[in-house]
């Protein structure tokens, strides 16, 4: 499996490209930005992208979606739930300071249950509303992987005070479909450093027994 995880654009998104050597397919997780950079990466492999996937609909994780999938065909698939926030680009813009990107409708609605992926690689599509209400993890579960958007983070969670955020909801999305996953998951965050589920049952100051929002 070639897995790269990399910062993109002013929020530092992380973007997260995964490849299979043997077919040669690759998906591209949260293409918030830089991509000629992502498809520079894809060329390097002599990867073909098969799937474009957004965790939410927030601008610096979905911002260059469109942009991607003109260079190369694939399919965006995001949680329909998060069609208002695509509709709010130009305000979402305005809170960065930046010209809005293109936006449009996802080719297919990312639902819960689904599964996504590429040979070899499939990911189970765990909706986990409350961060938006679109908010979707990938969970590659022969991979032991977990991407979890801006759902969870290295000693925090997703902020809930954005238009569709919610914090009981972000907690129970947590604790009902994420904590549950085995402890050595791996776990690529949205933003900042990598971890794990049981590091994050452990340590997570927002996870931890009692606590409410
Ligand atoms: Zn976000």
């Amino acid at each position: 499996m070639i897995l790269e995880s990399f910062p993109v654009g002013p929020l530092q998104c992380n973007c997260t490209l995964l490849g299979d050597e043997a077919s040669g397919e690759a998906m591209v997780i949260d293409p918030g930005d830089n991509i000629p950079q992502i498809l520079s990466r894809l060329a390097k492999h002599k990867l073909t992208l098969k799937q474009i996937v957004v965790t939410h609909g927030h601008i610096d994780h979905v911002g260059g979606a469109v942009q991607l999938r003109r260079a190369t065909g694939a399919p965006i698939l995001l949680n329909e739930n998060d069609l208002p926030l695509l509709k709010m680009m130009d305000m979402q813009a305005g809170w960065l300071g930046i010209a809005p990107p293109e936006v449009a409708p996802p080719d297919v609605s990312a639902e819960d249950g689904m599964v996504a992926g590429i040979a070899g690689h499939a990911a189970q599509i765990l909706h986990t509303p409350g961060h938006t209400q679109g908010s979707i993890c990938l969970h590659f579960v022969a991979d032991k992987l977990l991407v979890a958007g801006d759902t969870l983070f290295a000693g925090s969670i997703g902020r809930t005070d954005l238009p569709g955020g919610d914090g009981r909801q972000i907690l129970r999305s947590i604790h009902d479909r994420v904590l549950t996953l085995p402890d050595e998951t791996r776990v690529i965050p949205g933003h900042g450093a990598l971890t794990s589920i049981g590091e994050e049952r452990e340590s997570n100051p927002f996870l931890q027994p009692g606590v409410r929002l």
